[in-house]
């Protein structure tokens, strides 16, 4: 199968960790029989810097005419004094709404609601200025993330959790109820609703009373991040954004600036990324597998980067661990 990718490198430690994931779907590729056609672009603070622009039209025309799109992370402090629309992070915002997703798997988080609404300003004369955002979900939008997740439970331990703020939100009242009404056709999974504060505390103390976690796009980003610190690292953590035309993969981590450069990320975020995308994209689960399996037997040899290792723990560099992973995909085999 021709797999035709295109890579978003980023910024900080995004081209570092998007090597390894790229090593690794080399070995895939070989292993499996599958030709790969890679097209690198641009996005974010390293677009901005080349062209002015946080999300060039070169890169949408790359990233529409792809199977799928694998992304590293933007954004940085020296970005920061730019204007809002050049700003890395709104490259990617836009990037997603091109590519149509609505739905963010990390497990299942969906876009839309507050980072996306309408109206959001700030304004006023310094001093006394306001600002506004707005979080706003139609019904369509919470029955189609609740589809997707409820279908996700029936492949996990079919448990579906609604998070949100019913008790003071009217968007998170209206999700509730939408949420219940799906439940109706999905009589084989277990629904459980709960407020985003009690979810927080339970997502530390019980974390595997949970299956697939439903909920809005500021919940599930704090709480993503909030199961970086229980599987040990946001360094681990994977995501995709499906849905709609192109899915878009990408480590749920920012760009860490505090340790870009210095080749000691953790790039199994983005190796499992990558593994993501071939499952989700390709529909290829067995070379998707491969991958989770590599990364679990090298977890399991006690191989560790910088983020996981104890003290006095060897640590492995990021392109030793993308190495160890890529090794473990492909079983040594003889040389002639
Ligand atoms: P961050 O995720 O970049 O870093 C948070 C902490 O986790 C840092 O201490 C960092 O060193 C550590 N960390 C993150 N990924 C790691 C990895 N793979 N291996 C080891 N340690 C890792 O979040 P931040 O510091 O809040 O944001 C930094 C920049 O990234 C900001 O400009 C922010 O806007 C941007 N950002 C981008 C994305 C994205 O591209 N999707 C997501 C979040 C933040």
């Amino acid at each position: 199968m021709l797999l035709k990718i295109t890579i978003l490198p980023g910024d900080g430690i995004g081209p570092e960790v998007t090597d390894e994931a790229v090593r690794v779907l080399n070995n895939v590729a070989r292993r499996f029989n599958h030709e790969l056609s890679l097209d690198r672009k641009e996005v974010g603070g390293a677009a901005l810097l080349s062209s002015n622009h946080p999300l060039p039209d070169d890169t949408i025309h790359s990233c529409l005419a792809s199977g799928a799109v694998l992304l590293g992370a933007v954004g940085g402090p020296s970005f920061d004094k730019f204007p809002k629309h050049l700003r890395p992070e709104s490259g990617l915002l836009r990037l997603r709404r091109e590519l149509g997703a609505f739905a963010n798997l990390r497990p299942a988080v969906c876009f839309g609601g507050i980072y996306f609404g309408e109206p959001r300003v700030t304004q006023g004369a310094s001093g006394n200025r306001e600002a506004l955002d707005t979080m706003r979900y139609t019904e369509p939008e919470i029955e189609r993330i609740a589809r997707m997740a409820f279908e996700l439970a029936r492949t996990r331990r079919r448990m579906v959790t609604s998070v949100d703020k019913a008790n003071v939100l009217d968007c998170s009242r209206l999700w509730r109820e939408v949420v219940t009404g799906v439940a109706q056709d999905y009589a084989d999974i277990k629904l459980g609703h709960m407020y985003v504060d009690s979810a927080a505390m339970l997502l530390v103390s019980r974390p595997a009373d949970f299956d697939v976690l439903l909920t809005e796009n500021m919940f599930g980003d704090i709480l993503s991040d909030e199961a970086g610190g229980i599987v040990g690292s946001l360094g681990l953590l994977a995501s995709a954004s499906i849905g709609g035309t192109v899915g878009l993969y990408e480590p749920v981590h920012g760009s860490a600036p505090d340790i870009a450069g210095r080749g000691i990320a953790n790039p199994l975020g983005a190796i499992l990324s990558a593994a993501m995308l071939l499952r989700y994209s390709f529909k290829l689960e067995r070379e998707a597998g491969s991958i989770e399996a590599a990364v679990s037997s090298v977890l399991a040899a006690g191989h560790r980067t910088r983020d996981l290792a104890k003290p006095g723990q060897t640590a492995l560099t990021t392109a030793e661990m993308g190495a160890k992973v890529a090794e473990a995909v492909v079983p040594q085999m003889a040389i002639h």
